[in-house]
């Protein structure tokens, strides 16, 4: 968490804490697929200025420019952080400025993130019901578990339908080729 800890300066955290209350958003962002919910900060403004200035005194998340939403819709710019320890950290940081209604919705969220890692931990088998435990057991750089044999599953069939791709690119040029001969 690079930036954090570095330029923290109360005044700012204060403005920030300020801004992220009146404009700000803390909700969920769901993975179906994998049945997961990350949380969710986010702060959208018409003043691009604003956001990029939030957005450096935290120096986490990242800023969006505005894309066109029609003619009655003034363009905004957004700032957005999705990840559980970057939102906790934000969370920390803005806590007493933060009002009642919001406090209780960034709790909870925070709840639901830490008892999905827990169940993470804990989870004796893949969704699709490999055993998540030795020789089968993959730990990633993030501490997240998989199943290896998932994993080279899902290799294969990329590495299949790759070369597929790759293949019909080949065919497609020596078509032309044997064309242009003729
Ligand atoms: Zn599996």
């Amino acid at each position: 968490m690079a930036g954090l800890s570095d330029h923290l300066d109360p005044r700012e955290i204060a403005w920030a804490a300020g801004l992220f209350e009146g404009e700000g958003s803390i909700g969920a962002s769901r993975n179906r697929k994998k049945k997961t919910q990350t949380p969710l900060l986010q702060l959208s403004m018409t003043d691009g200025d604003t956001v990029q200035r939030f957005a450096s005194i935290l120096g986490l998340g990242r800023t969006y420019r505005p894309y066109d939403r029609g003619l009655n819709c003034k363009p905004s710019y957004t700032w957005r952080l999705t990840s559980f320890e970057k939102a906790q950290a934000v969370i920390a940081m803005f806590w007493p400025w933060l009002g009642v209604r919001r406090k209780k919705r960034a709790l909870e969220i925070l709840a639901e993130g830490r008892a999905q890692r827990v169940k993470q931990a804990f989870r004796q088998h893949c969704p699709k019901g490999h055993p998540l435990s030795g020789n089968n057991l993959y730990i990633s750089c993030r501490g997240t578990r998989n199943c290896k044999v998932c994993i080279s599953e899902r290799q294969r069939l990329y590495r299949t339908s790759h070369r597929e791709k790759l293949n019909g690119m080949q065919q497609a040029r020596r078509a032309k080729r044997r064309k242009e001969i003729i």
